[in-house]
């Protein structure tokens, strides 16, 4: 059946680069006994864990490894059994470095005993799921990494009527969402449910693309006879999975700047993070997998892949099938908001979405000319922003002028990048400015 598709103002319209993992299923891969897996201590928006192991202890499978005493912070918990061979610095795909505890895979995926685990039909009450989600170390898995049990605490005096599940997967190359519509139907919907026993007043709208048919089609079907749950069609652009403009494409409701979507009523998660929900209140399992979407011309087998976190890229994709070619450029996410990696040793945690291993030709960037004042950066920027204007600000160090302007409204998107005929890096500068203004207010 089809549905109407809906929309937000202005974006870019790139190629998908999707068709050839799309119809891939999700295949598991399981790090060989050997294996160093790597879990760094800060894999989410807010405090770092402190180890809670001990070099030469042996860890099993699902055990806390980095413990979250810190009111907003995460656990980490182990994605193999093994010995703990090391507690050191590391860098994160996310460019981050921080404490990290490694552990030598036994290859026995010897796991923790569990109590007993909750049934779909058990009720628990609201601190009990808070307490579940938290516990499992599910943080927000669609790029942010902000803890999922505090998201889902809204400040008082906020009620939320609308929770959204984020299907958009709007980036070129990335296809896990669209895999787990199609694989784990029933368990994303459990997810939802869940969810919703927090928000009793809410509906549950799941928002994804129309390049997905087959996953609207299969969704549509699976919440027919559900009373609180809809599934809402959005016309394929870019960036449509931002949160903003995902919620204003599905409520017409704008976020204040500086705001946060509870204030207009609305909770989004992405795909992954409610079915991480779903395991941890149903099934008392940790995150300690991700899907990942790897292509790009040097992929000798584009496709999705279930990968343990702490894995690091550089085995992931031996284990994927390795390289045709030595990649050019490897970047950790989707080609618009992905950050660029200089080294394969550096592990998949929590907030990996895909890995690119990009050929030359793929990658290689014209060099920046002068603004020739088309206008067309601002014509396409989703935040209605004046990025010209606010390159500008960054290269002439005017902090305040880049405030005014709501520089710190901008979401990365990398529009204005896009579509520059003088190809400025603005989106670049932009980021680099906002990140700094962000850390500053700290
Ligand atoms: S798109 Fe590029 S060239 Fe055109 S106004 Fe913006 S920065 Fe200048
Ligand atoms: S200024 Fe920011 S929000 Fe606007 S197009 Fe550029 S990166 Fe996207």
């Amino acid at each position: 059946m089809s549905v109407p598709a809906f929309t937000f103002h202005r974006g870019i319209h790139p190629p998908s680069k999707k068709d050839q993992t799309a119809g891939e299923a999700v295949k598991k891969l399981v790090p060989p006994a050997g294996t160093e897996m790597i879990f760094p201590m800060l894999q989410h928006i807010g405090a770092p864990c402190e180890p809670a192991v001990s070099v030469g202890e042996r860890v099993l499978l699902g055990q806390v490894i980095g413990s979250a005493e810190k009111p907003i912070s995460s656990p980490v918990h182990s994605s193999v059994s093994g010995i703990v061979k090391e507690i050191r610095q590391a860098l994160t795909p996310t460019g981050v470095v921080c404490s990290a505890v490694v552990v030598v895979n036994d290859g026995k995926d010897e796991g923790i005993k569990t109590t007993r685990a909750h049934t779909v039909s058990e009720t628990l009450d609201r601190e009990e799921t808070l307490k579940l989600i938290r516990q499992a170390g599910v943080v927000g898995l669609g790029g942010a990494g902000f803890p999922t049990h505090i998201k889902l605490s809204p400040p008082p005096g906020r009620h939320i009527d609308t929770v959204i599940v984020n299907a958009a997967e709007c980036e070129p190359y990335l296809t896990t969402d669209h895999r787990v519509l199609l694989e784990d139907t029933e368990r994303l919907i459990a997810g939802l449910e869940i969810i919703l026993t927090l928000f009793p007043n809410a509906q549950g709208i799941i928002g994804i693309e129309t390049n997905k048919q087959d996953a609207i089609d299969k969704i549509e079907k699976a919440v027919r006879e559900k009373k609180r749950i809809s599934v809402a069609g959005l016309r394929p652009k870019y960036p449509q999975g931002a949160e903003k403009q995902l919620i204003y494409a599905l409520t017409g409701r704008e976020v204040p700047s500086g705001g946060l979507p509870a204030d207009i009523g609305c909770l989004v998660d992405n795909v992954d993070t409610v079915i991480a929900v779903e395991r941890a209140v149903h099934r008392k399992r940790p995150l300690i997998r991700r899907i990942i979407t790897i292509n790009g011309g040097a992929v000798k087998n584009p496709g999705n892949y279930e990968v343990r976190l702490g894995m690091t890229y550089g085995d992931f994709a031996r284990a994927a099938g390795g390289f045709t070619t030595q990649p050019y450029k490897l970047i950790s996410g989707g080609p618009m908001m992905g950050v660029a990696m200089f080294s394969l040793d550096v592990p998949v945690i929590k907030t990996s979405s895909a890995f690119l291993c990009l050929t030359e030709e793929e990658a290689r960037l014209p060099s920046e000319r002068g603004c020739i004042r088309c206008g067309r950066c601002a014509d396409y920027c989703p935040a209605r922003l004046m990025p010209l204007d606010l390159n500008k600000y960054v290269i002439y160090g005017e902090k305040d002028l880049f405030l005014e302007n709501h520089g710190l409204d901008c979401i990365e998107c990398g529009s204005c990048s896009y579509v520059c005929p003088s190809k400025r890096h603005l989106a670049q500068s932009i980021r680099a400015a906002r990140r700094e203004a962000l850390a500053a207010r700290k």
